[in-house]
């Protein structure tokens, strides 16, 4: 079972209160939208209520004591799905091209995972209300690993992004934003928000 390391917080950080669609009896969220209980760089208003599905979900950054405080989710707008590293499977849901993405952090940790076998897919976030679209590197890395090239390397992750962003067709997920969540009071913001795992396409 993965353990959660005790130094690592949320911060400003509410990406998965946004990018994630959630169903529950209390709570619909289209993909890519912000839940309405959350302020953006503040946290849940809800916190103590909030829905099932929200309670217990970390992402990646988390859980692996190797990746830096460069990979939090604020800086670096690239979230890692937790649900298959144990199973030797990463996801890495891009948010946004950032100057992250060009760094030896990320490639370095990329190529680490590619050359010990770990699956690692590039995941992308659809326009509002439609499910994200993901595909697997393994195959497309192989050569620059194989040559240690960075500019190669860059090369393909570039290229799987824009193939994403470019030729995939998008699907809605099927959600209209509800919600009977009653706000709590004003000033129990909580630095901390958490979103479940749902669907992909
Ligand atoms: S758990 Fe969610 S809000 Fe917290 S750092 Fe990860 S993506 Fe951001
Ligand atoms: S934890 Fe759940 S209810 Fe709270 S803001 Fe995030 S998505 Fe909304």
């Amino acid at each position: 079972m993965l353990k959660r390391l005790a130094d690592r917080s949320c911060g400003d950080c509410t990406a998965c209160c946004e990018f994630i669609p959630i169903r529950s009896p209390e709570l619909d969220k289209p993909s890519n939208t912000l839940c309405p209980h959350c302020l953006r760089g503040r946290g849940c208003t809800v916190y103590e209520v909030r829905p099932q599905p929200c309670r217990g979900w970390y992402c990646g950054w988390f859980f692996l004591a190797d990746l830096g405080p460069e990979w939090h989710p604020s800086s670096s707008g690239v979230v890692l799905r937790p649900e298959a590293i144990e199973n030797d499977a990463i996801t890495v849901v891009i948010l946004r091209r950032s100057a992250f993405l060009l760094s030896e952090a990320f490639a370095g940790a990329i190529g680490a995972w590619v050359a010990a076998g770990v699956t690692v897919s590039f995941e992308r976030v659809g326009p509002a209300g439609h499910l994200p679209a993901k595909t697997e590197m393994n195959g497309l890395l192989a050569p620059a690993i194989q040559q240690r090239s960075l500019p190669e390397l860059h090369k393909a992750f570039s290229w799987a992004i824009a193939h994403i962003d470019n030729h995939h067709r998008w699907e809605p997920d099927g959600l209209t934003l509800r919600t009977e969540l009653t706000e709590t009071t004003s000033n129990s913001f909580q630095s901390r928000s958490v979103t479940p795992f749902a669907g992909q396409s």
